[in-house]
């Protein structure tokens, strides 16, 4: 537990939170202040702050729960769609230092915008860009 994380507080039982799924790994509560109704967060209980500084079977606990919650939630608010995403590390636009998952539950004609307008100035890159990042990444996993 980190003492000044919110997110940790909601763990230990010291701020209130709508939960709606718990296990001894992962917890899932509404979101405080939702992009829709029905927007939940799910989170490792343990406080990790990026996806990449949790333990992979805990990460993989955390994507199973959000695997069982959409079609839940999407039923809940009787949603058609939703946006499943994680804000991962500050310049990504992360508020609270303990990695969640967010389902945002999706209307037709709701005003919100898809995953591609989360950037407005698109990069141009050559081929050769595109192949020097390809054998980029390949080599960063060897
Ligand atoms: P992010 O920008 O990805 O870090 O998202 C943080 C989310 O946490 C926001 O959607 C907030 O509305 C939500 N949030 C902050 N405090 C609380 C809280 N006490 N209970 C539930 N959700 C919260
Ligand atoms: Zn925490």
């Amino acid at each position: 537990m980190s003492e000044d994380c919110i997110f940790c507080q909601i763990v230990a039982g010291d701020i209130p939170g709508r939960t709606v799924y718990e296990d001894d790994t992962v917890l899932a509560f509404l979101d405080a202040n939702p992009l829709s109704p029905g927007h939940t967060l799910v989170i490792p209980k343990a406080h990790h702050e990026r996806l990449n500084d949790t333990p992979a079977d805990v990460a993989g606990a955390v994507m199973s729960t959000l695997y069982e919650l959409v079609p839940a939630v999407e039923s809940a608010v009787d949603a058609p769609a939703s946006t499943v995403a994680f804000n991962n590390g500050e310049e990504a636009g992360q508020e609270v230092p303990h990695v969640h998952g967010h389902i945002v539950p999706r209307f037709e004609d709701d005003g919100g915008r898809p995953i591609h307008a989360l950037v407005t100035d698109r990069p141009e890159l050559s081929d050769a860009e595109l192949d020097a990042i390809e054998s980029d990444i390949v080599a960063e996993q060897a």
